[in-house]
């Protein structure tokens, strides 16, 4: 087992050598066969963060093949749901207790404040705890109304092996909307985090042979989509795909996965908007929208990247998310007081400019920003931010996922209009509405083509409640009990218990 050193918060810094991350396959740390090696520059500080074994087909094929072993001989499908939870607990408590060192990789990999990276791991810790909770708690259904003769039973039996792959936007907490609920679930995984960010998933490892966890229960392949995410996505011996990601990526996958009927569970993107009502509380609703778009850099699959404002409060409304979004403490990752931190790569910085200075060339106006933007001591590669106005909604900043700290802003009328503009997508991950009108909020929420819908409110979620989307946001739910239903198989068995005869069917008697 590799060194489990704990990070105090006093020993924050940019690390001065890279973290070695190997694969961890059958309970071991291996390099890849042919000895790639990939390297993360971090997108705030500059320097190597993590140097990873670059994984290829060979070390998917192995990671898989193990996986299927473990959970065919039953040495975690076939236990007690209490030790599965026992297990389950224990890396709760580790990855509380490695908080420091798990949150500074994070950042450093991603370009997330460390103040965010902290409540992510935190957060985590909590989805372990809770798919602990179902570990214990799951059952199925039992039939004693079909006769005298007869009982039948439902039950819920763990699918196999998952293959889960993973974004770089969020790796741990996304992480740990997976993993843990298909382990709960008895489920043997194989896990490829982004090329990107690495380093947390390659840690996690070493949690979960602390906690107890059997070999080859968990593997954990490091590299790119092709080949290692594509072979996981078509070997035979993979029985479900639990994927987060673009919808580019998402729509290839389910391709892929179709050819042998392999179950796809997919979240992927989303242009989310919020509805602001004239009667709503618009201090909190402003500030609801400078967080909606500007948490993360706006690189969340939950950014609320367009609002939809009512047009007798438009001017006022977005003159106060300005003034907002000016206070936002953009800069410094490693500072604790950062709120928005860097883009992930220069090629993405140049993607969030290109929607903007198209929209401009189409009339658009720029209310705030609208340019990357320098932060002394740690680079250039931020981005300020922006609000835009004097839009359509057929325009591509309004349609496309931008994946930066970019709002679009539009205006209705009527409730009507705001729900047509509101699911004028081809996304439906999530939605909001703004209004002290109970019956407005609840006509908004059941008329949204979105897997959640927040009112008076933005972006709270919770282990016990299922997220994922409509339309091409996704297909399939993830964490809560309805994404825990989604690693098992259902079983009907079906008794004959009474000491009567049957009656044969030969002859009829
Ligand atoms: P991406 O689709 O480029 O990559 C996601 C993962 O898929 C990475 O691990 C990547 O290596 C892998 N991959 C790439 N090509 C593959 C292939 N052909 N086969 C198998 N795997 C492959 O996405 P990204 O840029 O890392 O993340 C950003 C996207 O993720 C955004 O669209 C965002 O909205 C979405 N996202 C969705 C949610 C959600 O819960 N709905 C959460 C976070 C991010």
């Amino acid at each position: 087992m590799k060194d489990l050193n704990v990070i105090t918060e006093a020993e924050i810094a940019v690390p001065t050598h890279p973290v070695e991350l190997r694969h961890f396959i059958d309970g071991a740390w291996v390099d890849s066969a042919d000895g790639a090696v990939s390297e993360r520059v971090s997108p705030s500080h500059g320097g190597v963060v993590s140097r990873a074994a670059q994984g290829g087909e060979a070390e998917a094929n192995a990671a898989i093949e193990a996986a299927r072993k473990a959970f065919n001989d039953g040495r975690w499908s076939r236990i007690s749901g209490k030790e599965r939870a026992a297990v389950l607990l224990k890396v709760a408590d580790l990855i509380e207790e490695h908080t420091e060192r798990l949150a500074l990789l994070e950042t450093m990999e991603s370009g997330k404040p460390i103040s965010q990276s902290r409540g992510e791991v935190e957060g985590a810790a909590d989805h372990w705890r809770y798919a602990a909770s179902l570990a214990r708690t799951t059952y199925g259904d039992s039939h004693n109304t079909l006769g005298e003769d007869m009982v039948a039973m439902v039950l819920k039996e763990p699918i196999g092996v998952v293959s889960l792959i993973t974004p770089w936007n969020f790796p741990f907490w996304i992480l740990s909307q997976k993993l843990p609920y298909a382990l709960a679930a008895g489920c043997t995984c194989v896990v490829k985090p982004s090329e990107m960010t690495p380093s947390t998933t390659a840690l996690i490892a070493e949690l979960l042979v602390a906690a107890g966890l059997p070999a080859g229960v968990c593997n954990i392949v490091l590299g790119y989509g092709l080949p290692v995410g594509s072979t996981m996505t078509s070997h035979p011996e993979v029985d479900m795909i639990s994927f987060t990601g673009s919808t580019a990526v998402g729509k290839k996958i389910s391709e892929i996965a179709a050819a042998s009927l392999k179950k796809v569970a997919l979240e992927l993107g989303g242009k989310n908007p919020q509805v602001i009502f004239p009667d709503a509380d618009l201090e909190d609703a402003a500030d609801a929208v400078a967080f909606g778009v500007h948490f993360n850099v706006g690189q969340c699959c939950n950014s609320s990247s367009r609002i939809i404002v009512h047009e007798d409060i438009a001017e006022e409304f977005t003159a106060r998310v300005v003034e907002l979004s000016r206070q936002v403490a953009f800069g410094n990752p490693l500072n604790p007081d950062t709120q928005v931190g860097a883009i992930v790569t220069e090629d993405h910085q140049v993607k969030i400019d290109g929607y903007v200075t198209e929209a401009v060339a189409e009339g658009a106006d720029v209310k705030l920003g609208g340019a990357a933007l320098s932060v002394d001591g740690v680079g250039e590669q931020f981005y300020q931010p922006t609000i835009i106005t004097k839009l359509t909604s057929s325009m591509r900043i309004v349609q496309e996922e931008v994946f930066g700290p970019v709002l679009s802003v539009l205006t209705f009328k009527t409730l009507d209009e705001a729900i047509e503009l509101a699911n004028d997508s081809i996304y439906g991950l999530s939605a909001g509405v703004w209004s002290s009108d109970v019956h407005t909020c609840l006509a908004f929420a059941r008329r949204a083509e979105a897997g959640t819908v927040w009112t008076n409110t933005w972006m709270d979620g919770f282990p016990e409640v299922a997220f994922g989307g409509m339309k091409q946001s996704g297909q399939g739910r993830e964490i809560g009990r309805y994404g825990f239903e989604e690693f098992f198989e259902v079983k009907s068995v079906v008794m004959r218990v009474g000491k009567g005869s049957r009656g044969a069917w030969v002859g009829g008697k």
